[in-house]
């Protein structure tokens, strides 16, 4: 039943934070880890070679509703800050679940496990309903400079958005593949990163600038009610891999020089923004219409919609700076 699988329901937006292991490059520079998991929900910074003022400038502890130490798996980040917002699409809700961080913090790495054991956890509802008639549809679209690419097509031009009063914001002919068993869902999935990797700027200049959500839409209906009215629950889950949180942070310092201005990132600005106004309550304007990222995820993000953030982060003490821009992107969002 759905209440079963919505655990976080109340929640509007659960907002975690994983700490990855410091990487090769980090061990080769004698980079040293200064975050540290003190329980499931808080993450301290310890720096013994800091000040008394220098400390005291910065919260050393952030708190959220969950904190995942370097080490821990996947499965765990999907199982404990994920999995209830993402199959909660099966009883009819919109969700997104989103990897916030700086580039190279594991974003890509913790989307891509999520995605395939929701999709997973989703076939595996389906099966043990066989009351109910399920048609899932999958969709993916990058999202660089304020254009939109359909990932399933090798057709790069830019995809417009319309508006529709019933459905809201459209992708006009984004490519929407009904999905037959699971052997064509990791064929599509490989299909978006093979894509995804198709841009002609570097590999890594271009996905820490661009935006990739994967959309899963159900529609379901009883197979046994025989009259006119059938109805249908329809709703779709989002997995969303954002640029790099270096685009957006860029413009928090508002005296560095605006040398780089291209790389501010509109769309992830403008989530930002929405993401805080949603957690403060629904009040007030909430600037949706402000970047295509945020249009396309409208009906994902408001209304009775379900949110997961996950914001990955680095441990290491020469990426202190940007760790603490995505812990308080993490603290507004809450
Ligand atoms: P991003 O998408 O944020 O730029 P990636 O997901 O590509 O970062 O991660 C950068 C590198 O670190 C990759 O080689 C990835 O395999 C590795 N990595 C990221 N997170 C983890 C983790 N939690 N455990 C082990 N390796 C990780
Ligand atoms: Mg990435």
């Amino acid at each position: 039943s759905g209440e079963e699988l919505i655990k976080i329901s109340e929640e509007r937006i659960y907002v975690s934070v994983r700490l990855r292991p410091l990487n090769s490059k980090e061990i080769l520079r004698n980079d040293v880890s200064d975050w540290e998991c003190i329980n499931d929900k808080t993450v301290v910074y310890k720096n013994a070679t800091l000040s008394v003022s220098e400390r005291s400038m910065y919260p050393s502890a952030y708190t959220f509703d969950r904190v995942f130490r370097s080490g821990c798996s996947t499965r765990e980040v999907y199982e404990k800050g994920a999995k209830d917002v993402a199959i909660s699409v099966v009883s009819g809700m919109n969700a997104s679940v989103f990897a916030y961080g700086q580039t190279s913090s594991g974003k890509t790495y913790t989307m891509t496990g999520i995605t395939e054991y929701a999709i997973a956890d989703i076939y595996e509802y389906i099966q043990k309903h066989p009351e109910r008639e399920f048609v899932l549809k999958f969709s993916a679209m990058e999202i660089y400079n304020e254009s939109v690419r359909d990932l399933l097509s090798v057709d790069s031009t830019p995809l417009r958005l319309l508006d529709d009063p019933e459905r809201g914001t459209i992708v006009e002919k984004l490519t929407e593949e009904t999905l037959r068993d699971w052997d064509h869902v990791i064929q599509l999935l490989s299909v978006c990163e093979a894509q995804r990797q198709n841009g002609e700027t570097s590999l890594n200049e271009m996905s820490s600038r661009s935006h990739q959500i994967i959309r899963l839409t159900i529609e379901s209906s009883s197979r046994e009610f025989l009259g006119r009215d059938r109805s249908i629950l329809a709703a779709a889950v989002n997995f969303v891999d954002l640029a790099g949180s270096e685009r957006a942070s860029q413009s928090l310092s508002a005296g560095t020089r605006l040398k780089e201005g291209c790389h501010i990132n509109r769309s992830l600005l403008t989530l930002g923004t929405v993401i805080r106004k949603l957690s403060k309550g629904r009040n007030g304007h909430i600037p949706y219409r402000d970047s295509k990222l945020t249009r396309i995820l409208q009906t994902s993000l408001g209304g009775n919609a379900r949110t997961a953030i996950i914001c990955t982060m680095s441990p290491a003490r020469t990426h202190v700076e940007q760790s603490r821009n995505t812990l308080l992107f993490a603290s507004c969002a809450k």
